[in-house]
């Protein structure tokens, strides 16, 4: 089993060209995915570059994020035009429906991060929403995909906030493994919290940097880009299931749930989702940092335009009955809150995001 780490990974400016001799070992028919139209003139390149090449790819789009509706008809797609390969090229939810479907089909997987929002491309686990967005379950895949390329000049291509939403969710691996793992006495769980801490590190020193000058001469964004797309997923590789998630990634599954006024990444989530966990870590256990931790934070976030309250995500939490939503979801039986030392109930949920909405953070 394949766990840890992609059987290839290729990276730099040219990873895509370098890349195509290991693709035609591999396949001869591959179904090629993908979904925004954003990265449309890319797919497109890809797909020319693979037709010289003589392979015969199939062009399929995703309608949704990644769902059951959309894998189903891709799947049987797959099945009729005989596709041996499944190229997915672009954001977190096309490189977990292409994982998916190459699982289900049992042929090899090619992972093609279009943006640094996400480790997708890495993982060997893949998240399941409905065609509205709404999260639904998360799936553990028997293997990382056969190859990764992160190409550089394909990432410079993405828009900005994608780098930032990428930032947002690699530093919550360092947030949540700390927390849910640092008791672990397992000496490669401890080695992965560790790298955590560096990639944390490393994205305060170059995130701002990164951001603002999305260029493949600047060293910081080819850092960033990495440490999100490479990094983050090796730390999830070699820590396992509790390295990966904990209250930060069920209380962006929540949001999920509640239609909001505008189109949130899933990092962006995710990064509201730290500053909440500190909370709940202060008042719950005794963590007496977490409001330093959340003031450095915010400044942080709030250099990169990242969203810092759930009002700034789009929802208000005091209409309808969306702050109970949010606290049942967050705390449902299958939540990673469990993973937490100590026990969150609903009411610790609402308790923590009433006082948190209601407050302006002094930084
Ligand atoms: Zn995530």
């Amino acid at each position: 089993m394949q766990l840890i780490s992609p059987s290839k990974i290729l990276r730099g400016e040219n990873a895509w060209i370098n890349s195509i001799p290991e693709i035609i070992k591999l396949t001869k028919s591959p179904l090629l995915i993908g979904r925004s139209l954003n990265t449309k003139e890319l797919r497109f390149k890809i797909l020319k570059s693979l037709t010289t090449h003589n392979l015969n790819v199939s062009f399929e789009e995703l309608d949704f994020d990644c769902c059951e509706e959309d894998l189903e008809r891709l799947y049987d797609l797959a099945i009729k035009g005989k596709n041996d390969s499944i190229i997915a090229a672009g954001g977190g939810k096309v490189l977990d429906s292409g994982k998916l479907l190459a699982e289900e089909l049992s042929i090899p997987c090619i992972t093609i991060p279009l943006s640094a929002a996400t480790c997708a491309g890495w993982t060997a686990l893949a998240n399941i929403y409905s065609k509205n967005g709404e999260f639904i379950k998360d799936v553990k895949l028997k293997s990382c995909p056969d190859i990764l390329i992160c190409d550089h000049s394909f990432i410079k291509t993405a828009p900005k906030e994608t780098l930032s939403s990428g930032i947002a969710d690699s530093l919550a691996k360092w947030y949540e493994s700390s927390i849910t793992s640092s008791s672990n006495l397992d000496g490669v769980v401890q080695q992965a919290i560790q790298i955590s801490r560096v990639l944390r590190d490393q994205l305060f020193i170059n995130g701002e940097k990164a951001y603002l000058n999305q260029t493949e001469n600047n060293l910081s964004w080819i850092n960033v880009i990495e440490a999100n797309t490479l990094t983050a997923g090796l730390v999830g590789g070699i820590g396992g299931e509790k390295c990966r998630t904990a209250a930060a990634h069920a209380i962006h599954n929540a949001i999920t749930q509640i239609r909001s006024k505008r189109k949130r990444l899933h990092g962006e989530i995710v990064g509201v989702g730290i500053l909440l966990q500190l909370r709940l870590e202060e008042s719950k256990n005794n963590n007496k940092l977490a409001d330093q931790s959340i003031k450095q934070l915010v400044k942080f976030m709030k250099k990169l335009n990242l969203p810092t309250t759930i009002k700034d995500l789009g929802i208000d939490v005091f209409e309808d009955n969306n702050l109970e939503r949010i606290a049942n979801f967050t705390c449902r039986k299958e939540s990673e809150i469990h993973f937490l030392p100590f026990e969150v109930t609903p009411y610790d949920i609402v308790e923590v995001i009433k006082k948190f909405e209601s407050k302006k953070i002094a930084i």
